[in-house]
C-alpha cells in the first residue's frame, strides 16, 4: 500500500531540546569555507576574516521536521592532513557528511577524490553525502567548470549537490533543510512507521536524485510494510 506524507519543515531554537541527533561532519581542504558555512547555517553569521580551525568544532542546529524534533550535529573539521586518521574517527559515526569544495580554488575540488576514498573505507554504507561548491558569490572567478562537478557526481553516484554561498547566504539554507529531511526519512520514518520502502521526488534543481524522477519537492512516498513482508519476519 503506497501513502503519501507531506514534509514540513520549521527551525528551533538552539536550546530545544531533541528527540533525535543526526552526526554531521563538513569536510573539505582548508579555506572553501567550511566553518562559514556552518556559521552562515546556524547562525545567519558571514565574517571575512579567515581564522583556521585548529581541530574539531562542535555546533548544531535543531528543526521540528513533521512530529519530532531534530538536532543535526555539525562537526567542523580543519581539513588537514596531519589531522586524517583522527578526522576518520568522525566519519564512522556520521550518518551525514557535507564534502565541500570552492568553485574558484581547482584544488579543493581535485582533493575530493581523496576524501571520496577516505569516507567510503571508513563510514557506514549508508552514510548520506553531500556535495557543496562554495563561493557561489565569486562565480566570475569561477574555475571549476559544470562539466568536472557532473563527471564527480555520477563517477561518484553522489546524488546531492548544492551551490552555496555562505557570504550571501545563497542556498545555505536550503543545504540544512535538504539535510535534515533526508535524515528524517531514512532514519525517523522507518522507526514512526512500519514501512519498507521510501522514495522521494523533487522538484528542486539543486537536488540530484539517481533515478531523475522530479516531482514534489515536499512529497515522500512511502510503501508500508505488507503481510507477506511479515510472514517472513522473525516477529
Ligand atoms: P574553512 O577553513 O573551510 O573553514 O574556511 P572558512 O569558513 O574559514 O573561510 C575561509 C575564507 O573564505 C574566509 O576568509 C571566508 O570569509 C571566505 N569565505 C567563506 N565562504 C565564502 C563565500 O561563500 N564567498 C566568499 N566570497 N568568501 C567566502
Amino acid at each position: 500500500m503506497s501513502d503519501y506524507l507531506h514534509i514540513e519543515i520549521i527551525s528551533l531554537p538552539s536550546e530545544t531540546t531533541s528527540e533525535y541527533n543526526f552526526k554531521t561532519v563538513i569536510i573539505g581542504e582548508p579555506g572553501v569555507g567550511k566553518s562559514s558555512i556552518i556559521s552562515r547555517g546556524v547562525n545567519n553569521i558571514f565574517t571575512k576574516d579567515y581564522k583556521a580551525t585548529l581541530f574539531f568544532d562542535h555546533s548544531w542546529k535543531n528543526y521540528k521536521v513533521n512530529n519530532s524534533k531534530i538536532r543535526i550535529q555539525l562537526w567542523d573539521t580543519c581539513g588537514q592532513e596531519v589531522y586524517h586518521s583522527v578526522i576518520k574517527n568522525f566519519y564512522k559515526s556520521a550518518l551525514c557528511i557535507f564534502l565541500v569544495f570552492s568553485i574558484n580554488n581547482i584544488e579543493s575540488f581535485n582533493s575530493l577524490s581523496f576524501w571520496i576514498n577516505e569516507i567510503e573505507q571508513s563510514s557506514s554504507e549508508d552514510i548520506i553525502i553531500f556535495l557543496v561548491g562554495n563561493k557561489k558569490d565569486i562565480e566570475k572567478e569561477r574555475v571549476v567548470t559544470e562539466q568536472q562537478i557532473n563527471d564527480f557526481i555520477h563517477e561518484n553516484k553522489i546524488k546531492f549537490y548544492f551551490e552555496t554561498s555562505a557570504a550571501t547566504g545563497e542556498n545555505v539554507d536550503k543545504l540544512f533543510e535538504e539535510t535534515v529531511k533526508q535524515l528524517y526519512i531514512k532514519h525517523v520514518i522507518p522507526l514512526i512507521k512500519n514501512v519498507n520502502n521510501v522514495s522521494l521526488y523533487s522538484t528542486d534543481d539543486n537536488f540530484v536524485l539517481s533515478d531523475s524522477n522530479k516531482i514534489d519537492n515536499d512529497m515522500v512516498v512511502i510503501q508500508e510494510d505488507n503481510d507477506e513482508k511479515c510472514q517472513n519476519c522473525v516477529c
